[in-house]
């Protein structure tokens, strides 16, 4: 994915907290990553640190921004030290030194991932379908008895290669430029809205 944390809290950051954690406050948090600590893994890697220095867990949401594209509330957690303090301990994939954190004391972690939840900054179909297509795969990895597994799920190919498939179709239309009015990435000449955007959902 493309994003990143937000440089600074945007209106459609404002209009995101809004929709996941009403009247909450984001703050910046540095990334220090605790030893041992895993991309992604937030909350084992909490309860590990919680189990060698004491503290607690705070959940809330990461804002991620995908600049002119999209922001996402990504559900999360960091470790509040004995003194009190935030600590965001968990590394990140692409090298984030901060993240912008909306502490919510009223979630708890039990076991199961949230989706991230989406707002479109530009309105145009291949943003709206590329959410989409991004809540579905969510939806399948987390069906049936697979919701709660963590880490490494393992998902029938033909459940999720389409979806994995239309969402790099996708991703790479809004990377490249194109809008719903440019031709479609596929090559057939068709506006992305009368072509590919049209048969969708696939
Ligand atoms: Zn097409």
């Amino acid at each position: 994915m493309q994003t990143s944390t937000p440089k600074e809290i945007t209106k459609h950051i404002r209009q995101l907290i809004a929709k996941v954690a009403p009247g909450r406050e984001a703050m910046y948090l540095p990334v220090r990553p605790n030893d041992g600590a895993k991309v992604s893994e937030c909350f084992p890697n909490v309860e590990a640190k919680i189990f060698q220095a004491g503290g607690r867990m705070l959940c809330g949401w990461q804002i991620w921004e995908w600049p002119h594209i999209l922001v996402e509330a990504e559900f999360h957690a960091v470790w509040v030290s004995p003194e009190g303090d935030l600590a965001e301990i968990t590394p990140k994939q692409h090298g984030e030194e901060t993240i912008l954190f909306v502490p919510d004391p009223s979630l708890t972690y039990t076991g199961f991932a949230k989706d991230n939840v989406r707002l479109a900054v530009r309105d145009d179909l291949l943003v709206q379908h590329f959410i989409r297509v991004s809540e579905e795969i969510v939806k399948v990895m987390n069906r049936g008895e697979r919701a709660g597994q963590y880490g490494y799920v393992s998902v029938p190919a033909h459940e999720i290669e389409p979806l994995m498939r239309a969402k790099a179709f996708l991703g790479q239309s809004i990377s490249i430029g194109l809008r719903d009015h440019s031709p479609c990435l596929c090559g057939s000449g068709a506006k992305y809205k009368k072509c590919h955007g049209r048969g969708f959902p696939l």
